[in-house]
């Protein structure tokens, strides 16, 4: 028998056939979708609409596959900075509109469905990487006021194709587990409510059981990895809005995978979950769920750090101490490079027992240092870290960051403190010999030569 899960394994068996190689990692701009819309329009394979423009005069895009009678529209990138869903749409549109041995299933969706796709909703958050539209507004939270054109064409759109069921496009931060543990919650799923007390009407009914049948079929695939976003109504957003007006809406939010900073696993991840909403809304399969099972996934929690450094002596006023030490990678967005970099910042020290990381290393029995500063060059890195420096007086051609793994400042010394919100930068060592370097927090074994996969900051 064809079931969702052969039909979706049969697929993804195929999928970097189906992966738009037009976009890669977080950086997702208007010239991608334009680029991309222009191929597909050569091959005549979607109808694609202009449906009006940007607050900055960007063209916002509809895209209509699919000649099904249950209407869905979907919208992605209406943060800016948010592109997981934008990359795992184009690979679905490219999945619906070739042709190959997964014909059937495709023919299955299609005749089933019509999908309207705004693949990019904010195209000029996006090209500053930005989660704010041009006026600083969050268009999330313009559903009632409307002050922005894109949330003014989101609502009007779905006037006109009133819509069975929307999806609502995200992605959260890679802090999130699913539950209270150490999985991280790749993919989070939300049946927004429609008031304060989060009752259930038929609309929010019929979300909440597709979101059994997301969860279901994903858990085939990352099991402990889906976690259900909280449920607070928010009257100021498109879903809780929508949903009011009858609209079956889901919210899906991409979050983080181990040693996947651009998401592009997680894309992987979430084009299977919306190519199971599609599969589950075609043959009606999602409305066998019980509706309970949709409190029984676990919930969002905000209890994960990219690194964790456990029992770390630590000396102050002759005394000594030990703590753990919680660092999180902050990504900030270099326009003249277009490129992202990050900030390891101290996130708490203390006990954080109750906490868990990306990596996490026990540090019994290592004291932390405190990095020195000098204006000598020296060749390699490593003659620094010897020596516990980790801040450089270098001028260089630009200002925020390098990607080797020391700190550069041209002026005035940056802050070397061991602070909460500070950038991590310290030692850490045993019997006087220096073992591990955080630097601008990440983690260096002293004694070992791996790959630097961070980034240094350089400081103005
Ligand atoms: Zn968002």
């Amino acid at each position: 028998m064809r079931t969702h899960s052969y039909q979706i394994s049969s697929i993804l068996y195929d999928y970097e056939k189906y992966k738009e190689s037009c976009v890669f990692g977080r950086i997702v701009k208007y010239e991608h979708i334009r680029n991309f819309l222009n191929k597909s329009a050569e091959q005549s394979l979607t109808e694609v609409n202009s449906i009006g423009s940007s607050y900055e005069g960007r063209k916002i895009h509809l895209i209509k596959i699919g000649t099904g009678k249950t209407k869905i529209l979907l919208w992605s990138q209406m943060h800016g900075d948010e592109s997981t869903s934008t990359r795992a749409i184009l690979d679905l549109i490219n999945f619906l509109t070739m042709s190959d041995e997964n014909n059937q299933t495709r023919k299955d969706i299609l005749d089933s469905v019509t999908l309207y796709i705004i693949p990019m909703l904010n195209p000029d958050g996006a090209e500053i990487f930005s989660r704010r539209n041009a006026q600083l507004i969050d268009i999330n939270r313009d559903a009632l006021s409307q002050q922005s054109p894109e949330a003014k064409i989101l609502y009007k759109i779905k006037n006109e194709i009133k819509p069975h069921f929307a999806f609502n496009l995200h992605d959260q931060s890679s802090g999130y587990s699913a539950g209270m543990n150490y999985k991280s919650s790749a993919i989070s799923l939300l049946a927004p409510p429609f008031n304060h007390q989060l009752e259930i009407n038929e609309a929010r009914s019929r979300a909440m059981k597709l979101i059994v049948s997301i969860y279901n079929g994903l858990s085939e695939l990352i099991p402990g990895h889906i976690a259900r976003y909280d449920d607070e109504f928010e009257p100021r957003a498109f879903g809780d809005n929508f949903i009011i007006d009858g609209v079956s809406t889901v919210l899906i939010e991409a979050g983080g995978w181990v040693d996947d900073p651009e998401r592009e696993y997680v894309r992987k991840i979430y084009f299977t979950a919306l190519l199971k909403s599609f599969l589950a809304i075609s043959d009606n399969n999602y409305e066998n769920e019980i509706l309970e099972n949709y409190y029984k996934i676990p919930e969002n929690k905000e209890i994960l750090f990219d690194l964790v450094l456990r029992n770390i002596t630590i000396e102050k006023l002759d005394k000594q101490f030990t703590v753990d030490i919680a660092i999180k990678h902050e990504t900030y967005f270099d326009i003249e490079q277009n490129k992202i970099y990050t900030k390891g910042l101290i996130a708490d020290i203390g006990d954080l027992s109750t906490f868990f990381g990306y990596d996490e290393f026990d540090m019994f029995g290592y004291n932390l240092e405190l990095p020195k500063f000098t204006n000598k060059n020296y060749l390699e890195v490593t003659e620094y870290h010897n020596k516990g420096i980790l801040f450089v007086k270098k001028k260089i051609k630009y200002s925020n960051w390098i990607e080797q793994p020391i700190n550069f400042y041209s002026t005035q010394k940056p802050s070397s403190k061991l602070d909460v919100d500070l950038p991590a930068n310290f030692l850490l060592s045993t019997c006087n010999k220096i073992r591990y370097i955080v630097i601008n927090g990440y983690l260096i074994d002293n004694y070992k030569s791996t790959r630097f996969i961070g980034n240094g900051i350089a400081y103005p």
